[in-house]
């Protein structure tokens, strides 16, 4: 795999090719495969971009759609969904998000603390895993399977607590994502459907790579987690699509939307300015990399497609004090949504909702099927889809 750029131009191309060479209809015959690092020729590798939203879902689905219909391409389809429901399925349980934070300050037993700079420098003698573990760190991409294989392994014969398996992917994934991320972790561990654990199997692994792995001394049985604490569903609050005054001072974009559309709406005629919130040191990983470099393809694109000035910033203590009217869209449940939240007291802000999410959201309450059952008129009047 080559590096990936950052930039939403790169992220289209890749999904033309993506669709022109048929792959999200052959997708269904071959995405389990994980051929290893370079060769993962039957998936889209566009993770990154959606989950920084220099591509939408809606893009995906609609693109793929009027290219493929819905039949052949339903499994790909399915997958793209995949993403809204946890998004949708956090925000509707947002202490499931609290509490993963809290379990991060916990101390480890000295015993765990062990086995875990193991795992972390992949040294395990587990073959697949400790190549997974290189393969992460150069390149910040796992196929999906892999992900699945890995967290299990790391649960039941590694023995360590889901949490901190989350959090090394959070550090590492180029793709990283709060939701998607913590809640795929909590499913594979039988959180998330409760006692429905994910075993990976040494056939499975040595099947679906092709050989490459024959995994010796991974665990033939899962076992259940406790958790005692209960994540309630919260109350749907409405949030508005469009924005209720003609003008405001900025518009704040941060790093979970770069997808400069407001919806609906002239960007120009409703503020005359753009802030891009930034909240991240420039650090050194490659996740770090691509979201300086989709930050300043977001800045390019709305100075260059829309004469908007820019102004970057790293703290939200400064336009505390900046007796503006903003607008942006509401951020989703995650280290983001924690920091801006001081905003909200401090200044007018005015925070909307995609309609993609404001409709889809809110039906992630239970399992991702019925989520599809409920949520397809939705999905298929915003993407234009007359189909039948
Ligand atoms: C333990 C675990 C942790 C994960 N952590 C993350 C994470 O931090 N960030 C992240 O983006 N994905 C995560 N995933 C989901 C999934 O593995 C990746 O989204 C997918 O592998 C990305 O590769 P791709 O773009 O080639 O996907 P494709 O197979 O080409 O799918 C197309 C698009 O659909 C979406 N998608 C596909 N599979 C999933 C899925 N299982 N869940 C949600 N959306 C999906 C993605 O946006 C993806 O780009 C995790 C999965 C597991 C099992």
């Amino acid at each position: 795999m080559t590096r990936l750029e950052g930039r939403r131009k790169t992220g289209l191309s890749r999904l033309a090719q993506f669709i022109a060479d048929g792959k999200d209809r052959s997708y269904s015959d071959h995405r389990k495969y994980d051929l290893g690092p370079g060769n993962h020729l039957h998936v889209s590798v566009l993770s990154p971009y959606t989950r920084y939203r220099l591509i939408t879902e809606a893009e995906i689905a609609s693109r793929s759609i009027a290219s493929s219909g819905t039949q052949t391409n339903e499994k790909f389809l399915h997958e793209v969904l995949w993403r809204t429901y946890w998004k949708g399925y956090l925000e509707r349980r947002p202490s499931i998000w609290t509490s993963y934070q809290k379990q991060l300050t916990h101390d480890l037993p000295v015993e765990l603390k062990r086995q875990l700079e193991a795992a972390i420098i992949g040294q395990t003698g587990i073959d697949c895993f400790d190549a997974w573990i290189i393969e992460l760190k150069e390149k910040g991409y796992l196929h999906n399977h892999a992900r699945m294989w890995f967290a299990s392994i790391w649960i039941y014969t590694l023995r360590l607590p889901w949490y901190l398996g989350a959090q090394l992917f959070l550090d590492y994934l180029i793709d990283g994502d709060p939701a998607v991320n913590t809640l795929s972790w909590r499913w594979v561990a039988g959180l998330h459907t409760k006692g429905k654990q994910y075993l990976a199997s040494r056939d499975n692994i040595a099947r679906f790579t092709k050989g490459r792995f024959n995994p010796v001394g991974i665990a033939e049985t899962a076992f259940t987690i406790e958790e005692p604490e209960v994540h309630p569903l919260m109350p749907h609050v409405p949030i508005s699509t469009i924005p209720s005054a003609s003008k405001y001072t900025a518009l704040i974009i941060f790093p979970d939307d770069l997808t400069t559309d407001l919806e609906f709406i002239e960007l120009n005629q409703i503020c005359s300015e753009i802030i891009i919130f930034n909240p991240n040191d420039e650090g050194q990983k490659l996740p770090d990399q691509f979201r300086q470099e989709a930050i300043s393809d977001t800045a390019a694109r709305l100075e260059m497609d829309r004469s908007m000035p820019v102004r970057m910033i790293s703290s939200l203590k400064k336009l505390q004090q900046e007796q503006g009217s903003f607008i942006g869209y509401s951020p989703p449940v995650g280290p983001c949504k924690d920091q801006l939240k001081m905003l909200s007291n401090a200044s007018s802000i005015e925070w909307l909702r995609r309609p993609w999410d404001e409709m889809l959201w809110p039906v992630a309450t239970a399992g991702f099927f019925k989520f599809i059952k409920a949520g397809l008129p939705s999905i298929r009047h915003l993407i234009g889809d007359n189909t039948t």
